[in-house]
């Protein structure tokens, strides 16, 4: 289990900060936001230090996702939610505060506000094919 000192996380995940725990096992934990965008925001975290999507080796990653669905249809059913929300910001840029793989989970009602990812403007010309090529 790969720790980092000074990591929120890595302390969460070693039982050193509180946390109000949803879901632990050996590998993953999951617990409330402190600072909620809703009633059950969660994060769900693997116990070992991975920085990004990236870094994360692909079976922990399917085990993290398969107990994000879980988690995600509890919280709707429990808590009477509409909707739910999966997060994952990676570095900086994208709005990552904490250096550790964590996938919010966001519960919504309806007209709630909380969140919305705003559309793009339409692509002009081949600009998409172009893209594709990049990705070729
Ligand atoms: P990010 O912006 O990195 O995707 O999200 C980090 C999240 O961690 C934020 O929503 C923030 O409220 C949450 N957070 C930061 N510090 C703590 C903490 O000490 N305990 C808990 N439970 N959540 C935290
Ligand atoms: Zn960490």
């Amino acid at each position: 289990m790969i720790r980092i000192p000074d990591c929120i996380f890595c302390l969460i995940a070693a039982g050193k900060i509180p946390a109000k725990k949803v879901y632990e096992d050996t590998n993953v934990l999951a617990f409330l936001d402190i600072n909620p965008l809703s009633e059950g925001h969660t994060l769900v975290i693997p116990k070992t230090h991975y920085e990004t999507i990236s870094h994360m080796p692909e079976p922990e990653l399917g085990g993290i996702f398969g107990i994000v669905k879980k988690l995600a249809t509890k919280l709707k059913d429990n808590l009477r939610a509409d909707g739910i929300n999966i997060v994952q910001n990676n570095f900086k840029a994208a709005g990552q505060d904490i250096p550790h793989f964590h996938v919010h989970i966001i519960p919504r009602k309806t007209n709630d506000g909380i969140l919305r990812i705003p559309l793009g403007k339409k692509a002009e010309g081949d600009t998409l094919d172009q893209t594709l090529r990049k990705l070729a």
